[in-house]
């Protein structure tokens, strides 16, 4: 059962994926999550470090895509802000609106991943739908009620994860695990 929430990457960030990791994972392209993932919940703001890392990764050659359950409004804007298609209202774990993605970024399912914070949605979601699954820890505490209560069952997944060698890449490229046990 574990197997349907391994992920096949586990970051302490979005930011610690570089071109490195990329090229490693042969990855085109990227669909973000977008609450608690770039942005703390309920915040209007993308942190500094996370649009710098956007900027460079697009300069590198890789594509980015927005895919969230959040309302259309709240997820155009930072699509907008930061030059990228996106996919609102995704109704995740459910598969079509990352297929979605990939057909926006005009790519094939083996080129892309999948960020996001959350195992029942993000990362089932991601696994469901053929994509590469990267965990990332979520940036805030504070969310979404509906999220609390995933946020009980998940944190007793990950626990479940880490026990059965799940490991996490730091930030200062140290890579101090694999995660591609399944
Ligand atoms: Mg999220």
């Amino acid at each position: 059962m574990l197997n349907y929430f391994w992920p096949d990457l586990y970051l302490e960030k979005v930011t610690v994926l570089d071109e490195e990791l990329l090229k490693k994972y042969n990855l085109k392209g990227i669909i973000l999550d977008l609450d608690n993932t770039i942005s703390p919940w309920g915040e209007k703001t993308i942190p500094r470090d996370v649009v710098k890392w956007v900027k460079k990764l697009q300069e590198f050659g890789i594509k980015f895509c927005l895919v969230s359950n959040n309302s259309n409004e709240r997820v155009r804007e930072v699509a907008v802000f930061l030059g990228i298609p996106y996919v609102a209202r995704a109704i995740k774990p459910r598969r079509r609106a990352f297929l979605q993605g990939v057909e926006l970024m005009g790519l094939k399912p083996s080129e892309v991943a999948v960020i996001g914070d959350q195992l029942l949605t993000d990362i089932i979601g991601a696994k469901r739908a053929g994509l590469m699954a990267i965990l990332v820890t979520p940036m805030a505490s504070r969310e979404f009620i509906g999220t609390k209560i995933n946020r009980f069952i998940e944190s007793y997944l990950l626990k479940r994860l880490l026990q059965k060698g799940l490991k996490i890449y730091g930030p200062q490229g140290g890579l101090n695990g694999h995660a591609d046990k399944r």
